[in-house]
């Protein structure tokens, strides 16, 4: 399939997934080249040690949810670790030294790599984005976007998140703020509502005493186990995971095509370009790295898509030295963290919530939200690691 695909996408997270699904469904025929591994698909039955398995793969029958379920662990290292983490982004063969990136000052540059990219470990929260955001001078309007949310908030599908202590505490403090709830997805307000996530609904049977966690676990719906961050791998079968990061939604999607391909272990370094006859830059073709091997190839291609995040697509714009486009560079936007964490004795909460704790992690890493539009937003955040539980001291 490599020779020659119409379109090229670099990065198999967020965003390349969808486009890849989006083109292959018009008959298009699409590499995807991801510089991460691939955990779930049988072609990689052991993505971090390289024993010369294959290059690609484009058939939706190798991926295979059991293996994906051996690959991931509970445990915050295993699977998070900035320098060993399988989802950090750097080399699937960590005996590698980290992929350096330097920061001008200090700060945390999160992303992940792997098919899937940053969503495998994402928390699935789904908002739109604040509609007057859009006036500021975006190349798109916010009513233009809506048919786009709508489609991938039914493809994915995105749902409001189940309620549970922790939930219910949060909008408690809210309600004794002041706020009410916002029962929209298109915020204009400041409110509190549950997180629309991109997490399927709990599994009916989930208080069915006739079904042990283990089963639950194999079944459709979310387990509320908690762990979102160290990629979900509780459901049937990979496609019908709860958490619905690309690798389990899109991937298999864009694979079903049949015009798909996603190659793993591909690090692209240079988009490779010609001038058309008007004299306009074109991309023909996209110049990538074998991160086992460091083999490296050209591959061409009528069309390339950079969708490697928000760091690495500007640097290899730079890297590739690209005509000059105003909008590198801009629109990046961080999160200014800042926490709040809460104790509470048994008998407020108690009193508040009817259970003598907050069971920090049952449900959804991050089922709560007040949005105040123009200052941010507060959300309700349970990581392996912290503890946090965000709340409005009335
Ligand atoms: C802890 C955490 C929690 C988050 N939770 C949420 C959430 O709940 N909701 C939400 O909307 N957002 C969340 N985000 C942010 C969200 O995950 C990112 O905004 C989103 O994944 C970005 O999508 P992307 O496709 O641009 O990049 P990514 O998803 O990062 O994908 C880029 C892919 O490109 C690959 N790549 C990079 N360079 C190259 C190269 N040169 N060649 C080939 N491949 C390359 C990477 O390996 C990666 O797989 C979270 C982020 C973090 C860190």
């Amino acid at each position: 399939m490599t020779v020659n695909p119409d379109v090229i996408i670099i990065g198999a997270g967020a965003g390349g997934p969808v486009i890849a699904k989006e083109l292959g469904e018009m008959g298009i025929r699409v590499l995807i080249l991801e510089a991460g591994a691939w955990y779930g698909n049988k072609k990689w039955p052991e993505p971090n040690q390289n024993r010369g398995w294959a290059r690609e793969s484009s058939d939706p029958k190798d991926l295979d949810g059991t293996l994906f379920r051996k690959q991931v662990t509970r445990r915050e290292n295993d699977m998070n670790d900035v320098v060993t983490g399988k989802f950090c982004f750097g080399p699937a063969d960590r005996r590698r030294s980290p992929w350096y990136r330097k920061l001008p000052n200090p700060g945390l540059l999160w992303a992940n790599g792997g098919v899937g990219g940053t969503t495998l470990h994402y928390w699935g929260n789904s908002p739109r984005a604040i509609s007057y955001r859009f006036d500021e001078g975006w190349p798109i309007s916010y009513d233009e976007l809506i048919p786009y949310y709508e489609k991938v908030e039914a493809t994915l599908p995105v749902e409001f998140a189940p309620v549970t202590s922790k939930e219910a505490l949060f909008f408690y403090g809210a309600k004794e703020a002041g706020f009410s709830l916002n029962d929209t997805l298109d915020v204009t307000s400041p409110g509190y509502r549950p997180q629309p996530n991109a997490i399927l609904p709990p599994n009916e049977r989930l208080m069915d005493e006739n079904y042990s966690l283990e089963e639950i676990s194999h079944m459709e719906g979310c387990t509320l186990s908690g762990h979102c961050e160290n990629g979900c791998p509780y459901g049937p079968s990979l496609d019908k995971m709860a958490k619905r990061a690309t690798n389990v939604s899109y991937v298999p999607l864009a694979m079903k095509t049949g015009n798909v391909s996603i190659r793993p272990n591909s690090f692209a370094i240079k988009i490779l370009t010609e001038l058309d006859e008007n004299g306009h830059e074109r991309a023909v073709g996209v110049q990538c790295r074998d991160t086992w091997t460091r083999e490296i190839e050209e591959i061409n291609a009528k069309a390339v898509v950079m969708a490697a995040g928000p760091m690495e697509t500007p640097r290899l714009w730079l890297n590739s030295e690209l005509s000059h486009n105003p909008w590198v560079g801009r629109g990046l936007t961080n999160h200014h963290l800042e926490t709040v964490t809460g104790h509470f004795d048994e008998k407020t909460l108690m009193d508040i919530i009817g259970s003598p704790t907050a069971d920090p992690f049952v449900g959804h890493t991050s089922g709560a939200r007040l949005d105040y539009p123009g200052l941010g937003m507060i959300s309700k955040e349970t990581w392996n690691v912290i503890e946090e539980v965000l709340v409005f001291l009335s």
